[in-house]
């Protein structure tokens, strides 16, 4: 990482040093285009960010737990040039009721609640029997219900979704719930991808690594300053909120954001697993995250943990989860227009198209940005 050397006119000013910013950053260093980086935050890496916990030797994602998924090999090799990754599959488990269950709902799950002995051949016949037909799930809990009926919604999904979005599931989409398969067997593995893992080392070095051939300034806001900035290159890739770069001129889009509360625990293994839900709503947090479970393979300080309690909350300044509504896609919709409109400026990832995206999806999106930009010399 090389400090600017000032007025030093660049092929790109990247605006965000997330995966997007910083995969688009490593392609057209490689193409011989020379690069800036602006970073409102003091550290890179956007919400991937992974520091050492000094006192354990605990790997924790600053802003919440990210596991690496895909199921497309060449995403994979990618993303495994510039860190070894380890063999980690993400299994999720769910408090309802003082009792754990396994998350997404699996037969293990079905048969645990409903204290069945059902083979996989009959968990069909048995929802289709507790669930109504809807021909059209017009929202979340419609679409909820449509696949798991109301019992199995009202335990594990309600609740959950209701703290995490802070309103009626009626209210949100159903695409936040496609995120979540059903099984009709005991797999209790949470994303489907063949590709999975966790970078040995943390997210942090692989944004080192892909930031290494351009010049960083940490700690600053390109939109206080635009004009300037935008003296400084040929051309803007923009990662920050679409609303943002307009001045909020329609209106403000829907996020919902989280707070992380980090306790130090003097016992060697506070839950057993990596994230445990809380399905019901009189407990306030949403999730517990453990991060030593997410790497069984480091050797970290004896009889001590650290935990992070996960709580939703709206917080315009941290934007994490676009909320989606009907309002919000009409909104996207008009910023879009105009950001088609803008010269000199792509905008991609998460913040700028409002989309709720893996990691997966933001790395395939800024090689394509990428591909787009450099082979037409438009810098
Ligand atoms: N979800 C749920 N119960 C759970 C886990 C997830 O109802 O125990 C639903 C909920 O609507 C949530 C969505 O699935 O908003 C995606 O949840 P997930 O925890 O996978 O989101 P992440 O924050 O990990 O991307």
């Amino acid at each position: 990482m090389g400090l600017p050397m000032t007025n030093r006119q660049y092929d790109y000013l990247i605006v965000g040093s997330g995966l997007f910013g910083s995969v688009f950053a490593q392609q057209a260093v490689e193409n011989g285009r020379s690069v800036l980086v602006l970073e409102k935050r003091t550290h890179i890496g956007g919400n991937c960010y992974s520091a050492e916990h000094e006192d354990t030797g605990i790997i924790v994602h600053r802003y919440g737990t990210h596991i690496f998924h895909t199921p497309n090999k060449a995403i994979w090799d990618y993303v495994n040039r510039f860190s070894a990754f380890t063999r980690y599959r993400h299994r999720v488990l769910t408090k309802h009721r003082g009792r754990v269950y396994s998350m997404p709902i699996n037969l293990g799950t079905i048969n645990a609640f409903y204290g069945l002995d059902l083979k996989p051949g009959e968990v069909d016949a048995f929802l289709a029997a507790r669930r109504p037909r809807i021909e059209r799930p017009a929202n979340l809990e419609e679409k909820a219900i449509s696949l798991v009926g109301e019992e199995l919604y009202r335990a594990f999904i309600a609740g959950y979704t209701e703290k995490q979005w802070a309103r009626s599931p009626r209210e949100l989409p159903a695409s936040i719930i496609n995120r979540l398969p059903v099984r009709t067997s005991y797999d209790d593995s949470y994303f489907d991808d063949t590709w999975q893992g966790l970078p040995a080392e943390g997210y942090t070095p692989i944004f080192e690594r892909l930031l290494a051939g351009a010049d960083i300034e940490l700690g600053c806001d390109f939109l206080a300053d635009r004009d300037y900035w935008r003296s400084r290159a040929r051309r803007v890739i923009y990662t920050g909120p679409v609303d943002a770069w307009f001045d909020y001129c329609h209106g403000r889009l829907g996020w919902r954001s989280v707070r992380l509360d980090t306790e130090v625990l003097p016992v060697g293994d506070f839950q057993g697993t990596s994230v445990m839900n809380y399905a019901d709503t009189d407990v306030s947090w949403t999730r517990i995250h453990e991060p030593k479970h997410l790497h069984p393979e480091r050797s970290v300080r004896e009889n001590t943990t650290v935990i992070v309690r996960e709580y939703s909350q709206v917080d315009d300044d941290a934007p994490y989860y676009p909320i989606g509504t009907a309002a919000d896609q009409e909104l996207f919709g008009r910023y879009q227009e105009m950001a088609a409109r803008e010269a000199g400026v792509r905008m991609g990832g998460r913040l700028a198209q409002y989309r709720y995206f893996d990691m997966h999806h933001v790395v395939a999106q800024a090689l394509k940005a990428a591909r787009e930009e450099l082979s037409a010399g438009a810098a």
